[in-house]
């Protein structure tokens, strides 16, 4: 294995553990992994960070629309201030 192939699969692992690859770019990577124990390894936990990102994202999205509910309030409160401005000076 060379340095060099490690890289192209690293630049392509987060699309191959979502399964957006094509097949013939996951066969090569398939291939790299089976002779090269490194990026099994790098590959593994990539994979249990991803899971638990997923998870962690999903148990928190009634707090993130939250936080984005009032994101867009702030932007629309923003937006009436602006045309209201705006008037004024015309
Ligand atoms: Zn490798």
């Amino acid at each position: 294995m060379t340095p060099e192939e490690c890289k192209q699969v690293f630049a392509l692992l987060s699309e191959y553990i979502d399964g957006e690859l094509p097949a013939d770019l996951c066969e090569r990577i398939d291939r790299h992994l089976d002779a090269c124990p490194p990026c099994i390894e790098f590959i593994e936990s990539l994979r249990k960070s991803t899971e638990l990102c997923k998870a962690l994202s999903a148990r928190e999205s009634p707090g993130r629309l939250d936080h984005q509910a009032r994101a867009e309030l702030l932007a629309a409160y923003r937006r009436s201030a602006l045309s209201r401005s705006a008037k004024r000076d015309q």
